[in-house]
């Protein structure tokens, strides 16, 4: 790839992939564990009673973390986003915060389901989190149940999201996975309740991620369906992305009520300008969401060695990169043994 910005990227010393690919953006979970079973990530036959998940010692401390991010801002990243399993489990999590924040230029986000929010949201914005992503995937009972699997109500999320505003969180982005048979007709309802909010609703396919959510191609609604849907209820007209490398198709209503984004991740995948790098629970480098194997760099951490080998460690992974799963996925790459979502991080 030859595109300039990219170019300008590489040389201005952020460190360039296989495919010219810049080191911009770090997602780092910081738990395996979640308090939902959503069907379509962790479901409840796989992640039981009996599901192993880390122990604590085997977990990043918050100053390893630390320790870590400073080095990737020295490689070029311009935003980090918190995610999970559910971050907001992972307790002290605001002190994290706190170490990130204190990493000058870097736009610090999280996702979570919004269970904990409501008590949390005026915590987070104190530890210095700019922004703030929520995951709810209907405004309808009995469908959000079905699709938590822990009997989770709306309300209680939507409390999360008026405290996160309330706390000067906003504008806030939601997003909801749409799964064929289980969502699909949340979506126009949706979009009328945020219209107007001033938060961002974001429709995201439903991917094959992990090994173990059954995915079938058969059960992905669409991009242009959503938006198909949407138009027919209040006129939609598509805009210029943020910025090089946006994740989200931005559409916005005629009638300057607000906008919506569209993940179309597995209609039209985005892998060419994928600037992301994902941190894992136990400190492993992945380069993709569908890998199969990570990059331990909890050994380098715990055995002494400096910024500058961790920086080349991390460096040599990024040079050797050309993943581009979506771009490539295939009815025999889906039965891959690709690693778990809650695990490397959404
Ligand atoms: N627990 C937090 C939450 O749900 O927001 C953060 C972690 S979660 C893995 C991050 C995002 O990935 C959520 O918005 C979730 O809906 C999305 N996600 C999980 N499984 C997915 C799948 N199979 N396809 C598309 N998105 C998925
Ligand atoms: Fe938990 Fe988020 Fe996965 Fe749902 S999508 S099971 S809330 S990690
Ligand atoms: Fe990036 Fe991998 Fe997703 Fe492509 S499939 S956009 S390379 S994470």
């Amino acid at each position: 790839m030859n595109d300039p910005v990219f170019t300008v990227a590489a040389q201005q010393g952020n460190v360039a992939d296989r495919m010219g690919r810049p080191l911009r953006d770090l997602r780092i979970s910081v738990t395996d564990r979640c308090n939902f079973r959503c069907v379509y990530c962790m479901p409840k036959e796989v992640f039981g009673k009996d599901y192993q998940f880390l122990e604590h010692k085997e977990l990043l401390t918050f100053e390893e973390i630390a320790r870590l991010a400073r080095i990737f801002a020295a490689l070029g990243i311009e935003k980090i986003r918190l995610t999970g399993g559910e971050p907001l489990v992972r307790r002290h999590i605001e002190k994290l915060i706190e170490l990130l924040a204190a990493i000058p230029g870097l736009d610090l986000t999280l996702t979570t389901n919004g269970a904990l929010l409501a008590k949390k949201a005026p915590a987070l914005k104190a530890a210095g989190l700019n922004r703030i992503t929520v995951s709810l995937d209907s405004l309808d009972d009995a469908v959000f149940m079905k699709m938590n699997d822990v009997d989770f109500p709306v309300a209680r999320v939507l409390e999360g999201i008026d405290a996160a505003a309330a706390a000067g969180l906003a504008p806030i982005k939601i997003n909801m996975v749409v799964k064929r048979g289980l969502n699909d007709q949340s979506v126009v309802a949706m979009a009328r309740h945020f219209r107007g909010s001033g938060h961002i609703l974001r429709f995201i396919e439903y991917m094959d991620v992990g090994h173990t959510n059954g995915w079938r191609m058969d059960d992905v609604v669409t991009a242009k369906e959503i938006v198909g849907a949407i138009n027919a209820d209040a006129p939609l007209e598509q805009c210029d992305p943020n910025y090089r490398g946006e994740v989200a198709e931005r559409w916005r209503y005629s009638d300057g009520s607000g906008e919506i984004g569209v993940i179309a991740s597995v209609s039209q995948a985005f892998c060419r300008d994928c600037t992301r790098a994902r941190l894992s629970t136990e400190g492993s480098l992945y380069t993709c969401l569908f890998a199969t194997a990570g990059h331990a760099l909890k050994p380098l951490l715990r055995g002494g060695a400096s910024d500058a080998e961790i920086t080349d460690a991390i460096t040599t992974v990024w040079r050797k990169r050309d993943d581009r799963y979506s771009e490539i996925r295939t009815a025999q790459t889906v039965k891959l043994h690709k690693v778990e979502m809650s695990f490397i991080g959404g």
